[in-house]
């Protein structure tokens, strides 16, 4: 086995990760010894990268298995329309192969993030028209924690499979290495995105207006020091092209707002620069923690005001919230179950806290600010969507509790057949 100093080489856009040093860093499922395991892994469980975009794809004295250089094919199926990726495909060079195709996937607001997207459910600007991606997942093969292959297809399911395909959907994770899936995609067509600053008192009127949206549009905020919003709409059809305009037409006071059209959902970037949001700072590391709620309704004002209370205490200017809307089509199950519990949510909050790497008293303040600002926010967004392991943190239980609800003590059986070693994180 080809050990690695993860200092070396290991780059992730996740600096926590990055600058973790890891014990080595493997790039091949036969370099895993499942049933032999404890000395590669000692009594420690085996860290998964696919986008490197989060904290845990990468931890001190643990082994990370690297799927970017081995599994990172994709190809697309023009007769069936499914493309299939490898497990460590990123969002960003799915949306490009497709784009040849004129066909899209609904990913999400950045290109950075790899499979873990799709595992952690996936939500899409996109997704009230299209779902979420793991409403998308046509197929999946990889292995459990145990080491078994498994290769399970939606349309020839059998019995005894549904467990693991239910869980897969939104907890594979704690049981599975995924190392290809195969995706439903969509027709590509035109995106108008209305885009700019907003006040609280703006933002107010736009997300009440948002929680009367159709399917084909969504609304995103972010708030740091100042108020940046994306109303996102698929021009598709003739009466998405009339809502589209109505709506422009009510956003016309909404002056500091831009409208522009984008060819093909791939065209659009999002996280404005000018919101300086220090995603990317060499010198930071951070935590993302996701919350889910319902809509908000007439308490818009209540919850501007909890936000301006959580932002006067934020510990730094790297600290911000930020939104996208869920809803219409990711309310409904699509044929099995899956492990997003919570589909009656409308609204995904994330907070992200950040601190200079090495300072441990200013990660303290930006690990208690995360905390306190989500206690805030419980009352309005009661459930976690648990797209980034915390397993690290004191949070992660009530985090996974908040997360599968009654779904949980199932997880945690089927986490006991099918990784009864613990060879992959932790519940
Ligand atoms: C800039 C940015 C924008 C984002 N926007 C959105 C958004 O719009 N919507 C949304 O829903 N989420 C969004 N996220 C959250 C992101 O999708 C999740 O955090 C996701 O888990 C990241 O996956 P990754 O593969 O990039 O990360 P990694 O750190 O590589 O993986 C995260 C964890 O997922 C598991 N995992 C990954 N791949 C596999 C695999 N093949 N098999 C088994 N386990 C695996 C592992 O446990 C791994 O530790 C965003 C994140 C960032 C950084």
């Amino acid at each position: 086995m080809k050990v690695i100093k993860n200092s070396q080489i290991f780059e992730v856009p996740n600096k926590n990760a990055r600058d973790a040093d890891a014990k080595k860093i493997i790039s091949t499922i036969s370099d895993i010894k499942f049933n032999e395991n404890q000395d590669l892994f000692g009594k420690k469980y085996l860290c998964i990268c696919s986008g490197g975009t989060t904290s845990s794809c990468s931890k001190k004295d643990l082994v990370t298995l690297d799927l970017r250089k081995n599994y990172n094919n994709i190809k697309f199926n023009q007769e069936n329309g499914i493309v299939s990726i490898g497990g460590g495909v990123l969002m960003g060079n799915l949306l490009d192969e497709l784009e040849k195709y004129g066909r899209l996937f609904p990913t999400g607001l950045s290109n950075l993030p790899g499979v873990g997207f799709i595992l952690t459910g996936g939500i899409s600007p996109l997704s009230r028209r299209y779902g979420l991606a793991i409403d998308n997942i046509q197929y999946v093969k990889g292995y459990l924690g145990n080491g078994k292959y498994f290769s399970i297809s939606k349309n020839k399911i059998k019995k005894e499979e549904i467990d693991i395909w239910e869980a897969i959907k939104g907890a594979a994770p704690f049981f599975s290495i995924i190392t290809e899936i195969g995706l439903k995609t969509f027709k590509s067509f035109p995106i108008l995105v209305c885009e700019g600053f907003v006040n609280e008192n703006e933002l107010m009127k736009l997300i009440n207006i948002a929680e009367s949206f159709p399917p084909n549009l969504s609304l995103q905020w972010m708030f740091a020091d100042k108020i940046y919003v994306y109303v996102v709409g698929e021009l598709k059809t003739a009466d998405d092209k009339i809502i589209t305009q109505d709506l422009l037409a009510s956003l016309n006071k909404f002056k500091s707002l831009e409208t522009k059209i984008f060819s093909n959902f791939n065209k659009v970037r999002f996280f404005p620069r000018a919101l300086n949001l220090f995603e990317l700072s060499q010198t930071n590391h951070s935590e993302v923690i996701s919350l889910l709620g319902g809509n908000i309704g007439n308490n818009s004002h209540k919850l501007i005001q909890t936000i301006q209370g959580i932002n006067k205490v934020r510990p730094n200017n790297s600290c911000y919230i930020a939104a996208q809307q869920l809803g219409c089509k990711t309310e409904l199950e699509q044929g099995h179950d899956s492990y997003f519990v919570h589909r009656d949510s409308i609204w995904k909050p994330w907070l992200y806290t950040s601190w200079k790497k090495d300072d441990l008293f200013e990660r303290e303040l930006a690990i208690n600010w995360l905390i306190e600002s989500w206690n805030k926010l419980k009352w309005f967004f009661p459930n976690i969507h648990l797209a980034q392991l915390h397993n690290h943190l004191n949070i992660h239980n009530e985090e996974i509790d908040l997360a599968f609800a009654r779904k949980l003590n199932k997880l945690k059986l089927l986490k006991n057949i099918y990784d009864p070693e613990g060879n992959l994180p932790p519940l």
